[in-house]
């Protein structure tokens, strides 16, 4: 992407209106802007960022055998009628009416739409087990919309459903959800630690929320501090294997939010219990028949008889990942994207934009790059040379290139990695494949 072209408006000065620092950033790095309390517009830069967690998100589910589906954001009534919780849901709820005086909500979550639609498809224990996904725009009227996509009204969640035909096949498709988890935050360079947690108006007798320490967290939680030190399972996650064994690695250290945390039974040493803030960017619940009960997900059994789907639910915080990623990583000049959710790998600063060698130079490197498959954004902009450091650095572009008449005397580019800020010298002609190498890898 050329500079010149891009719709990235950025901002010298700090917002007044935003109280942390993901906050502040996205909008000095032009990511979104506000639109209405909690309502936001994702600016080209912002969109690319949200993209990439989510296809992360995608490509984790799909790994972990759930199938990606699209809801409606906007549902019945009825259904909730029928579950119980179009009275129960409270304010937070957009109730909606349509011109012919019927009831329609604003989706803030999708266990009755999801089992609607098992109720009507699924009617043989043979179809089991299913898990479907799907990342849709929900909509909480939250009583304090703040801290930008953290805490927005609409936000953007991967939410998934699984059915089992008893309980031990749903604890099995609860623990594919909680290493998916783990595995999903740990490719955007997250370390979320999985915590004991209240299963809330969603119900239920298992639950774990998924939180990254930051100090500007929303939740008070309680971790032994060996779990930030276990290792989260591999690419070649045999899911079907050892399933157990391995979640049981993480949960037998103790670890609780809030509403959970019992100092009684909390068997940790004082020198090891870490006690801090939390942003919660998961939420997984196993809750039976809950659901599958009142609204008529029943299966028939091997023996003939009705069987209510055992399920549980599974939520990720898409858009409030952006502001939890910059929380966990940024510093005083700006965002410091991991390069798997970067809006560009690489960015390439042109110093003279007119000077002929220069701008030829800066055109075969894009041109390289692209052909690498190496995503680059070019600032071909004929301004001066600090402004756009600054600005690569407040982007948060992970590997920047510099082309100048001065470097280009030795036929070198100097390269500096956004993480750290250590700078080398490259020859032009290596240059190409040196990054493509190591970006991305
Ligand atoms: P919270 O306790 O933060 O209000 P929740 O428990 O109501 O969240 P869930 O229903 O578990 O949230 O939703 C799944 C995920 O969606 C959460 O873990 C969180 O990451 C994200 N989320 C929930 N509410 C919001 C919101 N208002 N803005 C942005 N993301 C949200
Ligand atoms: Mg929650």
């Amino acid at each position: 992407m050329r500079r010149t072209r891009l719709f990235l408006p950025t901002l010298k000065e700090t917002p007044a209106e935003a109280q942390i620092v993901s906050h502040r950033l996205m909008l000095r790095a032009g990511l979104v802007r506000q639109s209405a309390a909690g309502i936001y517009t994702w600016l080209p830069t912002g969109l690319r960022v949200l993209q990439k967690i989510a296809q992360i998100v995608r490509e984790e589910q799909d790994r972990a055998g759930a199938q990606e589906v699209l809801m409606p954001t906007i549902q019945s009534a009825e259904l909730w009628r029928s579950s119980g919780r179009y009275e129960d849901y409270g304010k937070e709820m957009l109730r909606i009416t349509d011109r012919h005086d019927r009831d329609l909500l604003y989706g803030p979550t999708a266990e009755e739409v999801i089992t609607d639609i098992v109720a009507n498809e699924i009617s043989s224990y043979r179809d089991l087990p299913k898990n479907l996904y799907n990342i849709q725009w929900k909509f909480r009227d939250e009583v304090r919309p703040r801290f930008g996509v953290m805490r927005g009204r609409e936000f953007l969640m991967k939410d998934n459903y699984s059915f089992d035909l008893d309980k031990a096949g749903a604890v099995h498709s609860y623990n594919k959800m909680f290493l998916a988890y783990l595995r999903t935050y740990a490719r955007m360079g997250l370390k979320a630690v999985p915590m004991k947690a209240d299963t809330g108006p969603i119900g239920g007798d298992l639950s774990h929320e998924f939180i990254i320490l930051a100090e500007t967290g929303e939740s008070a939680v309680f971790c032994d501090k060996s779990l930030l030190e276990l290792d989260t399972p591999g690419d070649d996650i045999d899911y079907d294997a050892n399933l157990q064994q391995e979640v049981d690695r993480w949960t037998r250290h103790y670890a609780a939010t809030d509403e959970m945390h019992d100092p009684a039974k909390c068997d940790v040493a004082e020198d090891t219990l870490i006690t801090a803030r939390g942003i919660e960017v998961g939420h997984i619940f196993y809750f039976g028949t809950k659901y599958s009960a009142p609204l008529g997900a029943l299966v028939q059994g091997a023996d003939g008889r009705q069987i209510a789907l055992e399920m549980g639910s599974y939520g990720i915080g898409v858009s409030r990942l952006v502001g939890a990623i910059i929380e966990a990583s940024h510093d005083d000049d700006g965002i410091i994207w991991p390069e798997s959710v970067a809006p560009w790998l690489v960015g390439l600063i042109n110093l003279k934009v007119g000077d002929a060698n220069c701008d030829a130079t800066c055109e075969k490197i894009y041109a390289g790059l692209r052909a690498a498959g190496v995503e680059a954004l070019y600032d071909d902009r004929d301004e001066r040379a600090g402004g756009k450091f600054a600005d690569m650095d407040l982007v948060g572009i992970p590997w920047q290139l510099t082309v100048g008449p001065r470097g280009l005397k030795g036929d070198k580019i100097e390269v500096k990695q956004r993480a750290g800020g250590e700078k080398s010298e490259i020859a032009l002609d290596a240059l190409v494949d040196w990054i493509a190498a190591r970006a991305g890898a």
